[in-house]
């Protein structure tokens, strides 16, 4: 069998400050670099990402295969139109040149809007079959929070969806796409398609498969694949909320034998996830809360407090700078705590100057596109400097080499913040380690992160807290000033749904005030920050 492999991974906050232009795919952030050919087997080797499965079933299967780029970028506002013509472009140059396949695996994110395009991965796959041709299977591996279009799904002969938040599945996802490909070029069987969409939005820290309701929800996906009725792909996207198009939000889109099968699975998680809306509400605290809940709890135990500083979550477009965590922390005094990553480069270059010992002052994060927030002025000492090279060993990222550009610790207090050059989700405790932070010792680590962190912090924390303080990406979906969404959807579990006030948000009164639009002044007034 012969199989071209490409990659082209984003997830669009529409809202979010800062866009993805080539230099974002280049670097990766958090990601593999920009990889081509050869290239990309070496980096991806052993690492936590669908390519590294499909390209583990490709050497099982003996296929020959044709890799022509992977190219990831962390989370942000849209794709530049150029980023995302120059790439998809070369996918499909590279397809042309490959000659005859006998199948096509896409490694994708599911939730990239550009420029000029809201549907980034629907495009993708229409231009990947106007080079393939209508006789060519496609199968993609896709993030749980991909924004799915119908027209996407039936563009491809086959999606996939990872099963885990925190992604700890992301390879074995890729591998389960790229079986399901062997299957469909060796027996020649296109799969019927069942699409469904699901009626509400949930903040991305309530869905974690960690704990109930998500957990059962993902693990029935299982079941439907082997109760023998001929369903060959269950998937169940949650969505990716803070995004500003049509398709933004839940669906289940399922692959079987017959039309039938396909639609029965489809009903059915629909239906599972539609009953557990009321689970999926979650609880949250205002920083100086969280804080004070925190010392207190990690009082009582001698494992850390674990804060997610979800609103700065750089996995879903925070510019992890932001400082309200760190104003709480230093306000309350706090003992043995630590926070991270704060990206700063130019403190991060000062730190350097001072060298490991010296105090001096600095003007640590802050971001101006962040309403509510500002750098803070502070003596700190620097008591680690790091060039920010680190192989994060934990689950989530599995083994990916990251480079945060320099790096230090710098200590204010009883408070130590990581300070970086460069982005990435604090998701690994090696990235606590790399300047000298023993996470296993502090009381309280606060991780802008909103559930990637739990992989390899869950295992050592006495307790999880969620966190609100001015970032990019509320918590709740409610706050985000959203004009295109699809009437009638509700923007979080038993909240109001798209275009029907606050005031009137019990649910499912969704007739009448369908498709009006929030005013921006209206967004203000309701959202946690203004
Ligand atoms: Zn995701």
């Amino acid at each position: 069998m012969r199989v071209a492999l490409a990659g082209f991974l984003h997830e669009t906050n529409t809202f979010a400050p800062v866009p993805a232009g080539m230099e974002a795919f280049e670097v990766g952030g958090g990601y593999i670099p920009l990889s081509r050919g050869a290239e990309i087997e070496l980096r991806a080797e052993g690492v936590n990402l669908g390519i590294a499965g499909a390209l583990g079933v490709a050497r099982q299967r003996g296929w020959q295969t044709v890799p022509i780029l992977w190219a990831g970028a962390i989370p942000s506002a849209k794709v530049k139109e150029d980023a995302f013509e120059t790439i998809a472009e070369e996918i499909t140059a590279g397809l042309r040149a490959a000659g005859p396949l006998d199948g096509v695996f896409l490694d994708l994110h599911g939730a990239m809007v550009a420029d000029h395009v809201d549907d980034g991965e629907a495009e993708i796959a229409r231009r990947v079959r106007d080079v393939v041709g209508p006789n060519v299977p496609i199968v993609a591996a896709l993030d749980l929070h991909g924004n799915i279009s119908e027209t996407f799904a039936r563009t491809v002969d086959g999606l996939v969806g990872f099963r885990t938040y925190p992604h700890v599945d992301m390879a074995e996802t890729g591998a389960r796409a790229a079986t399901l490909l062997h299957e469909i070029m060796t027996d020649g069987r296109r799969p019927a398609c069942a699409f469904r969409r699901i009626d509400y939005l949930v903040p991305i820290p309530f869905q974690t498969t960690d704990t109930a309701p998500a957990d059962a929800l993902y693990a029935d996906l299982a079941a439907v694949e082997a109760d023998g009725a001929g369903v060959r792909a269950a998937s169940l996207f949650m969505g990716f909320p803070a995004a500003d198009i049509p398709d933004c939000g839940p669906v289940t889109v399922v692959y079987a034998d017959t039309q039938a099968a396909a639609d029965g699975a489809a009903h059915a998680i629909a239906s599972a996830y539609a009953a557990a809306e009321e689970q999926f509400a979650g609880q949250s605290y205002e920083a100086d809360d969280a804080i004070a809940e925190a010392a207190a709890r990690a009082a009582q135990v001698k494992r850390p407090v674990v804060i997610a500083d979800t609103q700065d979550n750089p996995g879903a477009g925070g510019v992890s700078a932001t400082t309200g965590l760190l104003r709480a922390l230093v306000a309350a005094g706090a003992e043995r705590a630590a926070i991270g990553l704060i990206v700063d480069p130019e403190t991060a270059r000062a730190a350097h100057e001072a060298g490991t010992g010296a105090s001096a002052h600095f003007r640590i994060g802050g971001h101006p596109s962040v309403a509510g927030d500002a750098p803070l002025e502070t003596e700190a000492k620097v008591e680690c400097l790091s060039d920010g090279k680190l192989r994060a060993t934990g689950p989530y990222y599995g083994g990916t080499a990251l480079d945060l550009g320099p790096s230090a610790c710098l200590r204010i207090g009883g408070v130590r913040v990581v300070v970086t050059s460069r982005i990435a989700q604090m998701a690994d405790r090696e990235m606590f380690r790399f300047v000298g932070i023993v996470p296993e010792d502090q009381a309280i680590l606060v991780v802008k992160s909103s559930t990637h962190f739990r992989a390899d912090f869950a295992p050592i924390s006495a307790d999880i807290l969620v966190a609100v303080s001015p970032g990019p990406m509320p918590l709740d979906p409610g706050d985000l000033p959203f004009t295109r969404l699809r009437p009638g959807l509700r923007l979080s579990p038993n909240g109001p749904a798209f275009g029907e006030s606050r005031a009137s948000s019990a649910r499912p009164d969704t007739g009448d005030a369908a498709g009006v639009q929030y005013r921006q002044e209206d967004v203000i007034q309701q959202g946690r920050h203004p």
